[in-house]
């Protein structure tokens, strides 16, 4: 059931603060954290304060909540260049299994200079 799913998932306890997070940004509907191992420098993650493994199971009132959350986070990044990825399933490389967009700066050589 998603309730067992939830209650092991590592995400559902990064909400909760079972598990430590460097917390950027809270919604009502969604919390936003570094990622632990990241693609560069402020890759961070987005996620919805609700157990959903794949974007088409979660409600949409979640959905769109993240992505204003995503975006301020670029903004506050100033980023320049960056992606905003989705995965949902394993050969779409989705290792965990809760609904996250990763925000991931893409520096410029300047950037790395500075
Ligand atoms: P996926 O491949 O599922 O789209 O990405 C999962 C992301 O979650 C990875 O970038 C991974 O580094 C990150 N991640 C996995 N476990 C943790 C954790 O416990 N804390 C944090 N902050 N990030 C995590
Ligand atoms: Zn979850």
């Amino acid at each position: 059931s998603a309730a067992a799913n939830s209650a092991k998932c590592i995400f559902c306890k990064i909400i909760k603060g079972e598990i430590p997070s460097h917390k950027l940004i809270e919604t009502n509907l969604s919390y936003a954290f570094l990622d632990i191992n990241p693609l560069a420098r402020g890759h961070a993650l987005v996620i919805p304060k609700y157990h959903a493994e794949k974007l088409h199971e979660l409600p949409d009132e979640y959905l769109a909540d993240a992505l204003p959350v995503a975006k301020k986070i670029a903004v506050a990044q100033g980023a320049e260049n960056y992606n905003i990825l989705q995965n949902n399933g394993r050969i779409a490389h989705q290792f965990v299994d809760h609904v996250h967009f990763h925000v991931v700066p893409k520096p410029s050589a300047s950037d790395e200079e500075g």
